[in-house]
């Protein structure tokens, strides 16, 4: 369809006019020297069609992201058992604080903030020799890219500043909610952060969602309708952390973001879409790419309507 190429092109030339706006993460010092310039837009149909604009073929740290991910992989091992372990509710609280964990006795509110993907990375640790590999050659199959990577600089800089995750990771184990050594834990959590994915490979990679578990690139399905269907109920209530409610208002749409300026966003039976831009606001959200993706919104309910 040449009208999506002509939105995902109009999307980037508009979304670019909120570059110099936001912080690019420095927490992670290896994140720091990522380009605040950059913008890139990709959107992948139920069809299998691939639009893209911008900076749309550049691999960037996927960060949380890779949280999705992890819950797929997870659920796919452990079904409802999960829930034992982590809850379903909106945190309400920065993705990385650790006072409604202490409060709330070790069990993270959601698999989206980090503490709940420590946990899923710990049930992960149980299930599989080496979680981290096991993500990436997933990652390489949904997205029909075998070049994708893990960025060793940037694992290495995650598991030097440490200190808050490991914070978190030691306080579940001390209420009994994580099973596995914590620095491997902190290693396999970190390595599938690490994984640089460009917008095209996270459009086409995380389409399932989109598709009821129909996995684009594989052309088989991936996970039980179903399952498409919570795992979008998540992202909707969680994926966007304190700033969920805000992002809901303004685009309405289930979405995962990422500190390294990614947001993938689903439209249910009809596409996935991924936007980048390192600069965040202060929830830790791309601000570039929110904006994208509202225009997005916008622009398919004015289709809908016939404008
Ligand atoms: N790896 C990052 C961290 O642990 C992920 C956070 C994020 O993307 N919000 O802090």
């Amino acid at each position: 369809m040449v009208k999506i190429q002509e939105w995902v092109e109009d999307i980037n030339e508009r979304a670019r006019t909120k570059l110099g706006t936001g912080r690019v993460a420095d927490y992670i010092p290896a994140l720091a020297e990522q380009d605040a310039n950059k913008f890139g837009i990709a959107i992948c149909t139920n069809e299998g069609e691939v639009y893209a604009a911008g900076d749309a073929q550049e691999p960037f740290s996927i960060q949380s992201i890779s949280k999705v991910f992890l819950l797929t992989l997870s659920l796919r091992v452990y079904g409802n058992e999960l829930w034992e372990r982590v809850g379903l509710n909106p945190s309400g609280m920065p993705f990385n604080s650790l006072t409604q964990l202490e409060a709330e006795r070790g069990k993270p509110r959601n698999p989206f903030i980090n503490a709940g993907a420590i946990v899923v990375a710990d049930r992960l640790v149980s299930a599989f020799a080496t979680p981290s590999k096991h993500l990436r050659d997933v990652a390489r199959k949904l997205s029909g890219n075998e070049s994708i990577l893990i960025d060793a600089r940037v694992q290495e800089s995650e598991w030097q500043h440490r200190s808050r995750n490991a914070a978190m990771a030691y306080l579940m184990k001390s209420f009994g909610n994580i099973d596995n050594d914590v620095d491997q834990v902190l290693h396999s959590y970190f390595s599938c952060c690490s994984l640089a994915m460009s917008c095209v490979d996270l459009a086409v990679a995380l389409n399932y969602l989109a598709a009821d578990g129909h996995a684009q690139a594989m052309g088989e399905p991936f996970i039980a309708p179903d399952l498409a269907r919570k795992i979008n109920s998540i992202m909707f209530t969680c994926g966007m952390y304190d700033a969920a409610g805000d992002f809901a208002y303004r685009v309405g749409l289930p979405a995962k973001s990422g500190v390294g300026g990614g947001i993938v966003a689903i439209v249910p039976g009809k596409l996935s879409v991924c936007a980048w831009s390192p600069a965040l606001d202060e929830n830790g959200n791309s601000v570039a790419a929110q904006y994208a993706l509202e225009l997005l919104a916008e622009e398919m309910v004015r289709q809908q309507l016939g404008h």
